[in-house]
């Protein structure tokens, strides 16, 4: 792919963006390609310019209709959930958000395909991912809980706004054998309120893992 720079964050940012991915070992991300998929992009241009500075930070920042860009750290660790040190084929994520999650899936499965409910963010998340001349995501306005059901099946699939329980939808558009990671639980910032689980779909029916607990956007159902 190509990395855009702006002029003159580009010096900064690459030597910040070295500095994410160190923390990102330190954390106890393991997986090489999720690291390298993470230093080649460019994080600071999904943000707006006045928090490009902070966007290399382990936080979440703000991007516009009450929707944050997930943490380095959740990124990292979701994609290596995901993974389970498996190649990635067909990848559903559902909240493209500003696209930086779907940039890096998109360094590591042959195709992904994302879906958004809020209008101006699938436009702009597009536009951006289209100029940094990443070729292998299908993009969708449209409502996540009903899933992509003509592209399915997925081996993979992410979900990055929590639901009260996993939609029904998303589990008959699994292949068997793939990996779903998904935040549920209610209202964001309460403690332990949302729980990330791992679902695989076997050839009898699906294994339900407990991971840790998160805090995502809450899923909204319909389309803004
Ligand atoms: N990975 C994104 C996360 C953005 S926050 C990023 O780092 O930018 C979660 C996103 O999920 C928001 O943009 C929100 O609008 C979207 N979302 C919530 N419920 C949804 C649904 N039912 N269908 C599609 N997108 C949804």
């Amino acid at each position: 792919m190509t990395v855009l720079h702006t002029e003159g964050i580009g010096m900064t940012s690459r030597r910040t963006r070295e500095r994410m991915i160190r923390r990102l070992e330190e954390q106890g991300i393991k997986n090489a390609d999720i690291l390298e998929a993470m230093r080649s992009v460019p994080r600071h241009l999904f943000v707006d310019d006045a928090l490009a500075s902070r966007s290399y930070e382990d936080t979440a920042l703000p991007i516009g209709y009450g929707q944050t860009i997930s943490q380095p750290y959740i990124v990292a660790k979701m994609t290596e959930l995901l993974m389970l040190e498996r190649p990635l084929k067909k990848v559903l994520e559902i909240g493209t958000g500003c696209g930086y999650q779907t940039a890096v899936l998109a360094q590591l499965a042959e195709h992904v395909y994302s879906i958004e409910r809020i209008e101006p963010l699938y436009q702009q998340a597009k536009a951006l991912l289209t100029n940094l001349q990443i070729k292998n995501i299908s993009y969708l306005y449209g409502d996540g809980y009903l899933g992509w059901p003509e592209k399915a099946l997925y081996d993979g699939i992410l979900v990055a706004a929590a639901p009260a329980e996993i939609p029904e939808t998303l589990l008959k558009q699994m292949a068997v054998g793939g990996v779903m990671l998904i935040p549920i639980g209610g209202k964001r910032n309460e403690e332990n309120e949302q729980i990330l689980k791992r679902v695989t779909r076997t050839s009898s029916g699906y294994d339900i893992e407990e991971l840790e607990a998160v805090s995502f956007v809450p899923f909204l159902t319909g389309v803004n």
